[in-house]
């Protein structure tokens, strides 16, 4: 299978508060790579489904939340490259969630199991059970998190890329900030902005280099190359007040670029907050990760009766 190479664009974001500091901000717009498989889902997913292909097995396997990206993803990418697809969902069904519904018209077989299952997911038992169930497949972790999804994201940035000096991006498993920390150039340094609230990203990432590095010496010396900053979850996971809807619409009003609530809004308010802390020099260049997930933003609005914009 030849898995199709995409080049997106850069768009510069002609913002008052970046001429004031005269510092250039772009972003690269991941969210356009794919209408279905979206961001950097689209680079966890790459290996993930030529591993499949390579081990000839006709499954891939994965878990998620209800409203998870990645679940929305692996379906899109099954229909596409002609894999069966298997969601293991932590939860019930839910007619009126729209990722669940496009999930399973997507043709993936949606497996609801309690919230204790879930966490025991990685057990021998319950990989048995599942084993049992479903038979032969190549199994994605929960967000794409594993190897093969570093690997992807390690082909986010391109030459082009290489005139910016800080490059950043949203966290949730921390696997597409630990690509790009491992592609990046000596000048370059990465900013990584959890959406979780909790202090374990800078291992969380520590771990994913090691496992690509395979030294700790070596991680060592990635140190100086990225910074986590903890502050901007916004009260944490998926959680969205009147100030981040307002935020969202203001930036689409603006120009013209749609974020996600989950990940991305709360980046480029991170960005544009740390940018007025003084954190960047005249003269900076900031590239800025759109990783997609506008798909989002469909749930919120069923389920919180916002307004938010979806495409
Ligand atoms: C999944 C996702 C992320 C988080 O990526 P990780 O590799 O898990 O850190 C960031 N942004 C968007 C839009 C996502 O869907």
């Amino acid at each position: 299978m030849d898995w199709p190479e995409i080049n997106v664009e850069t768009q510069t974001l002609i913002l008052p508060v970046f001429e004031e500091l005269g510092i250039e901000v772009a972003m690269l717009r991941e969210d356009l790579i794919d209408s279905e498989i979206s961001g950097n889902k689209w680079r966890k997913l790459k290996y993930n489904v030529l591993k499949a292909e390579e081990k000839a097995v006709d499954t891939l396997l994965t878990f998620g939340g209800a409203f998870s990206n990645h679940i929305a993803a692996t379906a899109a990418a099954g229909k596409r490259f002609g894999l069966k697809t298997v969601g293991v969902i932590r939860g019930e069904d839910d007619d009126t969630n729209p990722t669940l519904q496009k999930a399973k018209a997507d043709g993936m077989e949606l497996y609801f199991v309690s919230r204790t299952d879930y966490r025991d997911k990685n057990l021998e038992e319950f990989k048995a059970h599942l084993r049992d169930r479903f038979g032969f497949y190549h199994a994605v972790p929960e967000g794409g998190s594993n190897f093969l999804g570093v690997n992807g994201c390690m082909e986010t940035l391109k030459p082009d890329h290489e005139k910016y000096n800080y490059i950043c991006g949203a966290c949730g498993t921390g696997t597409m900030m630990s690509g790009i920390i491992l592609s990046l150039k000596p000048h370059q340094k990465a900013l990584c902005f959890p959406v979780l609230k909790g202090d374990f990203m800078h291992d969380e990432i520590n771990n994913h280099l090691l496992q690509f590095l395979q030294d700790e010496v070596a991680v060592e010396d990635y140190q100086d190359q990225f910074e986590v900053i903890n502050t901007y979850h916004g009260g944490g996971y998926a959680k969205v007040n009147a100030e981040l809807v307002d935020f969202i619409q203001w930036f689409k009003a603006e120009t013209n670029i749609t974020l996600d609530a989950v990940y991305t809004s709360k980046l480029v308010r991170g960005v544009i907050e740390e940018a007025k802390k003084g954190k960047f020099q005249r003269g900076d260049k900031v590239l800025i990760i759109h990783s997609g997930g506008v798909q989002g933003n469909l749930g919120m609005n069923t389920r919180l009766g916002l307004n938010l914009p979806v495409s």
